[in-house]
């Protein structure tokens, strides 16, 4: 596959990221180090040392005990992990799970799934706004309740939830609390000591590694029934020969994450200065959630009267890449379950984009997209 062309101007950042120079580097390297980490020649203990000392940098990043990291193949398969192998550890007292209404298809089929099997799961309502529906998490957060799973931060709209508020008040009703912060890692600090959290999940291909690495991070002491049986790879948690290349090169990333959230930090006045722009030049456009605490790289914008898909391909012609919410399954759009469940119509969810920037970002490729967005939507609605 050619190279992602460097004239085109990417703002798809939430879907994934392009791996920094130093994890391309780490990659070369893993290549040379090619032994099975499990064998026990000398071969091996080379892969075996470069897979310790990314968990390292990876737990430092993270605040966290290298061994309390699970490397897996992704935030997808870590959400599965995290919730069915908790809800396969026997607990006959307690049988509920409690989600918001807005997460990832990885954790909201996770929850149907676990709904068919008999246990019960309340999904709190998220508002137009975007705010956590707190007197229904109040309310049905019991003794009963075996885990809460809320993401640090939303995919699509870029909002954040208050996580740490809620750890407490979980805790103190004896249950576990699992976050799924893929969208938050390298754009606000992670720090799981201090969030007291019991699991988390994170991928690297959203903070510029490569696809198919993620990592489950579960606290000391708390077991899970494992999702893939087989070898003893991650002290039996985990079997399957470690994909020591996406690891090695996470682990790179995770060195440089203080450089990379210094970076994101231009962001907001960047994204800030493009919805100004917008507002000011395009009428009947909302900016979803902006009344609540977003991520600064993230943007997802209603504009009435256009098709999310039809503004998509032309941006793309535009040698810009954005992104939208809805999906094709079986031939036919779906709208976006996030906005859908937020309260937004069908017909408002398929009028929506979501821009997503990322460090390498430049001030005139911003200029450029938010004049070709205007342009754009102005053909499209006068073709109305
Ligand atoms: N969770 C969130 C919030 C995501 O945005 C994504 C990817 O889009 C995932 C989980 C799944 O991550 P992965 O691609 O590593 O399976």
């Amino acid at each position: 596959m050619k190279p992602l062309d460097k004239n085109r101007i990417y703002l798809d950042h939430n879907a994934t990221t392009e791996p920094r120079f130093s994890a391309k580097k780490a990659v070369k390297k893993a290549l040379n180090y090619w032994g099975n980490p499990s064998s026990i020649h000398q071969d091996a203990s080379k892969a075996k040392n470069l897979l310790w000392s990314a968990r390292q940098n990876l737990s430092h990043f993270l605040n966290c005990h290298p061994l309390e990291i699970i490397f897996t193949s992704g935030a997808s398969e870590s959400n599965n992990y995290a919730i069915k192998g908790l809800f396969q550890v026997q607990n006959k007292t307690r049988n509920e799970l409690i989600i918001s209404s807005v997460e990832h298809p990885s954790v909201l089929y996770t929850a149907d799934f676990l709904s068919q099997k008999g246990f019960k799961v309340h999904k709190i309502p998220v508002s137009k706004q975007g705010f956590l529906d707190e007197a229904f998490f109040e309310k049905h957060l019991s003794e009963k309740t075996l885990l809460v799973s809320i993401m640090s931060a939303n995919n699509e709209t870029g909002v954040i939830f208050p996580i740490e508020k809620w750890v407490k008040k979980i805790h103190e009703k004896g249950a576990l609390f699992h976050s799924d912060m893929v969208q938050f890692l390298g754009k606000r600090k992670v720090d799981l000591k201090k969030l007291e959290i019991d699991l988390a999940s994170f991928s690297a291909h959203k903070c510029y590694s490569l696809q198919g690495c993620g990592i489950l991070y579960c606290k000391k002491g708390i077991m899970l029934e494992s999702l893939i049986h087989g070898g003893p790879q991650e002290r039996q948690r985990r079997a399957g020969t470690e994909n020591l290349t996406g690891i090695v090169a996470f682990g790179s990333v995770a060195k440089e994450g203080d450089i990379i959230l210094k970076k994101t930090q231009k962001l907001k006045s960047l994204r800030d200065n493009m919805e100004k722009y917008i507002l000011s030049h395009l009428k009947k456009v909302e900016i979803i959630g902006h009344k609540a605490l977003r991520l600064d790289n993230t943007s997802c914008l209603c504009i009435s009267g256009i098709h999310g898909e039809t503004l998509l391909m032309n941006l793309d012609l535009k040698g810009i890449s954005v992104s939208v919410g809805s999906a094709c399954g079986s031939g036919k759009l779906k709208s976006s379950s996030v906005l859908t469940a937020m309260g937004f119509t069908q017909k408002e969810a398929f009028s929506s984009i979501r821009i997503s920037l990322g460090i390498e970002t430049t001030k005139e490729q911003i200029e450029y997209f938010q004049k070709a967005l205007v342009e754009s939507v102005n053909r499209l609605r006068n073709l109305e």
